[in-house]
């Protein structure tokens, strides 16, 4: 064989730097090599840089994100460039980007991933419904295409992504899974770490210690991924309806940017909204029936009047009140769902005055995760929350309920999100969910309809 001079064959340096920025597109200061090892690597075409915001005629759009908003910019005086400089304030979050500001990419060669044989570990089974699904995965990677895999909740989803990746493995394939939620990444390691044992895995979210990005298998939140550029050959999108503005222009920028031009795209959804469901060349799977077998719980509607009048008088509305005695008295745990923080303080309030143990827990909450561990081992028995736990979460033989569930922040899909909570576990497949109400909503009776068909389709 021919030696190969110096592009093809870079020095241990520049193989540290490839493997730290390939596949990705980073600030200077994201960058921790010196200044005259990147002037080397520019200088040899191996990384490139490019302007973090680009002006097209008028208009900037950042990079990194997409963001081409006019009010989501700054602009102020910046220490850099000295003169008055423009951000982008969409991706703030992921450290300032300016004008005067570039992002690095690595365009030499892409790291080559293993070709790992039999990556797969598990051993469960799949139900007749989450088999036809993972064929349509395997499918979808073999042939570079894209999947919506419509799976109701408890339909076991994660379990279905097996056997397609267990072929990406094969075929030397990098993969990125994208979820709205820290609290899902943190639970899905363990569960990939356990299945594919040989597979490097590493969990990106906001705050997290894990440095070894360029992992073959990334889980990450969406966020994250916005650092990466052309470098994964299948992207999931976990709950792709739950992200702000459902599969909204900087998720579509970030995943378009993080996969490679030909690859994969697989998007999991139990409640996919109908501009996901027309998008052309999406072929969709649907599995209607919970991997136990069992049907979908349907929501009962049960009218308690002008809840929120006294709510304000520190009265618990009887018919809840009623409810969660009862349930109380069988040992149950129980969900309260509650349209805002302002209710669920007044709420927490009335049910202390009552003398009824509970943990109440919102999305800005710091104690979210020990509240919720408090909940999951039965050291409180009533958990109030807002719709922040709709989703992703699993607590066995859960019964659950909607206090003001017309108010407009439970859309069709939280509702069907929200009574997705009841029965996932085989052991305790059925329970009670019911919707507290002051006059039926539209969503209400979508979500209700939603759920009866999906039942009749599982047959
Ligand atoms: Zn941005
Ligand atoms: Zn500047």
């Amino acid at each position: 064989m021919k030696s190969r001079c110096s592009p093809l064959n870079p020095s241990p340096q520049l193989h540290s730097l490839a493997l730290f920025l390939a596949g990705k597109r980073l600030l200077r200061s994201e960058i921790p090599f010196e200044e005259a090892l990147i002037n080397k690597a520019i200088e040899q075409n191996f990384v490139e840089k490019v302007s973090g915001l680009q002006t097209n005629g008028q208009r900037l759009m950042c990079r990194r994100c997409g963001n081409q908003e006019r009010s989501l910019f700054g602009v102020h005086y910046c220490t850099r460039c000295k003169q008055e400089c423009s951000y982008c304030r969409h991706c703030l979050q992921l450290g300032k980007i300016s004008r005067c500001q570039y992002l690095y990419i690595w365009v030499g060669q892409p790291i080559r991933y293993p070709r790992l044989k039999r990556a797969l570990q598990w051993q469960g089974e799949l139900s007749p419904g989450q088999r036809q699904a993972s064929e349509s995965v395997v499918q979808a990677i073999a042939t570079q295409s894209e999947l919506l895999v419509w799976a109701v909740c408890g339909a076991g989803k994660t379990e279905v992504l097996f056997h397609g990746l267990e072929r990406a493995f094969e075929e030397g394939k990098r993969v990125l899974l994208a979820t709205p939620r820290t609290d899902v990444v943190k639970e899905l390691v363990p569960r990939f770490k356990k299945s594919f044992p040989e597979v490097e895995i590493t969990a990106l979210y906001g705050g997290s210690k894990d440095r070894h990005t360029h992992a073959q298998l990334v889980l990450a939140t969406t966020h994250q991924a916005m650092r990466f550029y052309q470098a994964f050959d299948v992207v999931v999108i976990d709950e792709v309806d739950a992200f702000p503005f459902s599969y909204d222009k900087s998720l579509q920028y970030a995943v378009d940017q993080a996969k490679r031009p030909t690859s994969t795209m697989i998007l999991l959804s139990a409640t996919p909204s109908n501009t996901l469901l027309t998008k052309p060349q999406l072929t969709v799977v649907k599995i209607p029936k919970r991997y136990h077998g069992f049907p979908l719980p349907v929501p009962r509607f049960q009218w308690i009047g002008n809840w929120s009048k006294h709510v304000k008088k520190n009265q618990l509305p009887s018919k809840l009140d009623h409810w969660i005695r009862t349930y109380l008295a069988q040992k149950k745990p129980l969900l309260l769902f509650v349209p805002s923080v302002s209710t669920l303080s007044l709420m927490s309030r009335i049910l202390l005055e009552n003398n009824v143990m509970h943990a109440a827990v919102h999305a800005a909450d710091p104690n979210r995760h020990e509240a919720v561990q408090a909940f999951r081992s039965g050291k409180v028995q009533l958990m109030v929350t807002t719709t922040i736990l709709e989703r992703g979460v699993t607590f066995a033989d859960v019964q659950v309920a909607v206090l003001g569930a017309e108010n407009t922040v439970f859309t069709e899909a939280a509702l069907v999100q929200i009574a997705g909570r009841v029965g996932r576990k085989e052991e305790a497949p059925t329970g009670d969910i019911v919707f507290f109400h002051y006059g039926i909503t539209k969503a209400m009776r979508a979500a209700r309809t939603h759920i009866r068909q999906m039942n009749q389709e599982g047959g």
